[in-house]
């Protein structure tokens, strides 16, 4: 083998852990302490002079806060020279213009997270076709669902390998995010067909070849007026609560069932996203997006004043938080599940494919009937059919015209624009 025909890739694999409650308890404590660490950080470096502010001297800091401060002490070193290590990161990303300056984490804002730097602290073993183990730092060897080939073991070298991991808390409780490094080789060229897809109004993803993805609702009916009950609830508490009182354990016990519900629908939605671009990448290959600004994604919803858009109120609320992100994560999806299968993705530039003809390419005012149905008032074509196919024929017309936008082939890499930054701003 050739190290021409081979591609690194790094991925991360989320698995579920199933930790016992003194485990939940451990991990818990282990990432206060690391919020902890930070907001002491944090603290550290807006007292120091500027000159002063160097890694060493945090070094310093975090070893002796570690020493005088007792609960510290449950965070492994490893962890907390992780901590250290994406706080100067956040300043570098800061410093670049990529993300704004680093902040104190407030308890419930935060997203618990533990790092776990070192792929050799972990020793992942396979014990059971369902079931792999791990080994995590001053918490111990725990059980995790084992849904993907890992390279361990025999099957680990210097090219294929778990470089580290990272325990997160969400409201399904917590994971292990690995970080996996494989050499693999190099796709053949795809020799599907082209493809062009519109992000339906009435259908989730409408294919210029008449193939819709389509998938039932989140949640069933009983989840459903679950989620109603309890989000009524907690507003009636929130009502009867005086000025400057504390949140009571009661009312965070349902913040946490109503989080739980949502973590529930958003992961099915992921589930159904994964399977949808998985069958895509494999049967195209080339596969043309509408390169979508924001506004357009809003209006899709809402529709405009003369063209009011249909379901508003299911496009609301739960159902409008999981599809707004959801058209930008099918796209980074489909980008890197493309290049993976040497296939490519194409952004076309696209005003108004929703109201051109696909049949004759004319632009007729009012030729959308509805949001569902599209009919051609050019007199010598008529053509009529459902409207997000119609859009989907015409993001393949114009990626077919040499209208590409942004060659996206291969890159899973989101580029961010560099905003300017006033130089009094460091
Ligand atoms: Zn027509």
């Amino acid at each position: 083998m050739s190290q021409g025909t081979l591609v690194k890739r790094q991925f991360g694999h989320r698995a579920r852990l199933a930790l016992s409650p003194a485990g939940v308890r451990a991990a818990d404590d282990q990432a206060h302490a690391a919020r902890t660490m930070w907001n002491l950080l944090h603290a550290w470096w807006r007292m120091m002079p500027k000159e002063e502010r160097t890694l060493a001297n945090a070094d310093a800091a975090i070893r002796q806060a570690r020493k005088d401060i007792g609960f510290l002490a449950v965070l492994p070193a490893q962890a907390a020279q992780a901590v250290l290590k994406t706080y100067f990161r956040a300043w570098q990303n800061c410093w670049e213009g990529r993300a704004d300056a680093p902040n104190f984490k407030g308890r419930f804002r935060t997203v618990m997270s533990v790092d776990i730097p070192q792929g050799r602290d972990l020793n992942i073993t396979r014990v059971h076709r369902r079931w792999g183990m791990v080994n995590i730092p001053k918490v111990g060897r725990v059980r995790f669902r084992w849904t993907r080939d890992l390279p361990v073991g025999k099957r680990a070298n210097a090219e294929n390998r778990i470089t580290g991991a990272r325990l997160i808390k969400d409201a399904l409780g917590w994971h292990i995010a690995f970080r996996v490094q494989t050499l693999q080789g190099r796709p053949e060229p795809h020799e599907g067909p082209d493809i062009g897809i519109d992000v339906g109004v009435t259908v989730p993803i409408a294919l210029s070849d008449g193939e819709t993805y389509e998938h039932g609702e989140w949640l069933t009916g009983k989840e459903k007026s679950r989620l109603l009950h309890l989000e009524q609830r907690a507003a009636q508490r929130q009502r009867h609560r005086r000025p400057g009182e504390r949140t009571s354990r009661r009312l965070h016990r349902t913040y946490d069932q109503i989080a739980g519900l949502r973590a529930k629908a958003k992961r099915r939605a992921l589930d159904w996203q994964h399977q949808t671009t998985t069958a895509i990448a494999r049967t195209y290959g080339t596969v043309v997006v509408e390169a979508l600004t924001i506004t357009n994604m809003v209006k899709s919803a809402k529709g405009t004043v003369e063209e009011p858009g249909k379901n508003v109120a299911q496009k609301s609320g739960l159902n409008r938080s999981i599809n707004g992100e959801a058209w930008g994560r099918t796209v980074t999806m489909l980008t890197y599940k493309t290049a993976q299968l040497g296939g490519t993705l194409v952004k076309v530039p696209a005003p108004g494919t929703s109201r051109r003809c696909s049949a004759c390419g004319f632009t007729t005012p009012g030729s959308r009937e509805s949001q569902a149905v599209f009919v051609c008032k050019n007199p010598d074509c008529g053509w009529s059919g459902n409207a997000d196919h119609n859009a989907a024929r015409n993001v393949l017309h114009l990626y077919r015209m040499g209208l590409a936008l942004i060659p996206a082939a291969g890159r899973a890499v989101v580029r961010r624009a560099k905003r300017v930054k006033p130089a009094a701003a460091r």
